[in-house]
């Protein structure tokens, strides 16, 4: 296929690559990132989108998409599918998808989990919104940068799955991570905390997979002094969109809320920013109730 690809940060470097490398004419542009190996540079949004049957784009957020959408889909031919995997709020995935339908375009939002790492290795797990026929064009090149897609149903159920699993978890790690230090000052050791919870009614991927607690469990960012990972910022962006939606739809979300203040407070106001999420468990360590 011929494949555009807009936002060559973090993720979409690795992610154009595996296209390149698995024989795709890949074309990319980005303001300041450089094109990586395989992949011809362009000189605007709209160059790339020329001719293209696929336009993946991975970008910040909303408004950009929003910015560089209206920028492309004049330029796409007919047919051509709009897909983006950034993580963005569900009316900006909504209204780019009904703006690409408008003029005979197919759209699929289709944001991603699995971290740079995943990007890296093509290992990425996609949850995808949009029509059938547009998900099916697409499914292959996420057989390339991913090993799992699900098709989560129309325009923005992508993005709406994967504000509810980062919900999830954010307030879950904040649990976690309460609860160790919890234990500590209930004398409990680590070790034998994670022994017990890991396997009994309180596990979760936080704890048995991603273990807070250096030392303790798989090797996780813990055991890194931190290092992310999955950066507390980017947990912060993800729990405001969730926000976000549940105030568009009506829904009671307490406990995302209280997650989101945490991070907000942890990032914004204390030294969370460029720490793992994971870094709550030092967070909580110094608190006492006030
Ligand atoms: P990034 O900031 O490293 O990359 C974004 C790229 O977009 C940058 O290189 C930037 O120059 C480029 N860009 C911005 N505006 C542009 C424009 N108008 N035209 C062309 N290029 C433009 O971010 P990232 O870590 O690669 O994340 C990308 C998306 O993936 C985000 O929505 C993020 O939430 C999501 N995501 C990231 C991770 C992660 O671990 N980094 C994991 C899952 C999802």
């Amino acid at each position: 296929m011929k494949i555009g690809f807009i936002g060559l940060g973090n993720m979409g470097q690795h992610m154009a690559r595996n296209l390149a490398a698995a024989g795709h004419e890949v074309t990319g542009f980005d303001l300041t990132a450089p094109c990586p190996e395989g992949v011809a540079k362009a000189d605007s949004a709209a160059a790339v989108a020329v001719g293209a049957d696929v336009v993946v784009t991975m970008l910040p957020n909303g408004t950009i998409l929003k910015s560089v959408a209206a920028e492309i889909i004049p330029a796409m031919s007919a047919g051509a599918v709009l897909c983006d995997c950034s993580t963005v709020d569900v009316e900006s995935a909504r209204s780019v998808a009904e703006d690409a339908k408008a003029v005979g375009l197919m759209a699929v939002d289709a944001p991603v989990s699995g971290g740079i790492g995943g990007a890296d290795a093509g290992t990425l797990t996609f949850m995808a919104g949009g029509d059938d026929a547009a998900f099916k064009k697409v499914a292959e090149l996420f057989d390339i940068m991913g090993q799992k897609a699900v098709h989560c149903g129309e325009a923005g159920a992508g993005q709406a799955a994967k504000i509810c699993n980062n919900m999830i978890l954010g307030i879950t790690m904040a649990g976690t991570c309460e609860a160790f230090a919890l234990a500590d000052k209930l004398g409990l050791d680590r070790q034998k905390m994670f022994d017990v919870v890991s396997t009994s009614s309180g596990y979760s991927w936080t704890m048995n997979a991603y273990c807070p607690a250096p030392g303790v469990g798989p090797t996780s960012p813990a055991d890194n002094d931190y290092k992310p990972g999955f950066a507390a910022e980017l947990m912060l962006k993800d729990l405001r969109l969730s926000q976000q939606a549940a105030v568009a739809a009506d829904a009671d979300t307490p406990m995302g809320e209280r997650a989101t203040e945490l991070y907000s407070t942890f990032v914004e106001d204390e030294d969370g920013l460029g720490r793992d999420f994971s870094a709550m468990l030092p967070r909580f360590e110094k608190r006492g109730r006030d």
